[in-house]
């Protein structure tokens, strides 16, 4: 972090305060804080983890599962269809 995260003002590693706007820079603690929950929010555990705590989980993972197939592009529905159906093939061809 060598840039002020409000003003954009450059810093220098001795200074735990903004010289431009005045706003203090975030300690190592808050960092590892900061970078914990965002861990937990975008990794696999972490969302595994949010459906856990829940109080209803089935609606907690009908709205994760909602949130992932937003986030999936035509190409990667495409890959996930042709899977399918190669799994699939394969399954019938096997009974
Ligand atoms: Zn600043």
């Amino acid at each position: 972090m060598n840039n002020c995260r409000v003003c954009g003002h450059e810093r220098s590693t001795s200074e735990i305060r903004c010289l431009e706007c005045g706003e203090f820079y975030p300690t190592i603690a808050e960092l590892i804080a900061e970078e914990e929950a965002y861990e937990a929010a975008h990794s696999f555990r972490g969302h595994y983890q949010k459906i856990l705590d829940a109080p209803d989980r089935k609606q907690a993972l009908l709205a994760e599962l909602k949130q992932f197939a937003a986030g999936l592009s035509t190409r990667a529905w495409f890959t996930l269809f042709v899977i399918f159906v190669f799994v699939f093939a394969l399954v019938i061809t096997v009974l």
